[in-house]
């Protein structure tokens, strides 16, 4: 099980990285207005600004997942329940925890989640 340091240090992990989510969400936010203001009456211009728009969503929607899944083990590190599988209810090995450090699964529930995904998609 995680002792208190290395939660503690967990924790800063999961805020630091919390802290360049944020950042990178505002940095392309200011981009594709930025974007917005210049003229975009050259055709080529409006292709490509579309497309840049739509891979910085991409990323944005990818970090804001990443940014739920942090929120949720910092209010888990609060409640004292971080790094208690949800699935199974075993601690979660503090290699996994260093690795990722949001996880909400031990590696064998994980392995079972990704494969009823794969399922749902399949259908
Ligand atoms: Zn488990």
């Amino acid at each position: 099980m995680a002792n208190k340091t290395q939660i503690d240090e967990l924790k800063i992990t999961l805020l630091n990285r919390k802290e360049t989510i944020l950042n990178n969400v505002r940095n392309s936010r200011e981009n594709i207005d930025q974007l917005k203001d210049q003229d975009l009456n050259d055709e080529l211009d409006y292709a490509d600004f579309v497309s840049d728009s739509f891979t910085e969503g991409m990323i944005a929607n990818h970090q804001l997942d990443e940014l739920n899944q942090i929120e949720e083990a910092l209010k888990k590190i609060n409640a004292g329940t971080y790094g208690i599988c949800d699935m199974c209810g075993i601690n979660i090995p503090i290699g996994r925890l260093k690795a990722k450090p949001f996880a909400k699964f031990c590696t064998e529930c994980r392995t079972v989640y990704e494969q009823e995904q794969l399922k749902r998609v399949a259908y």
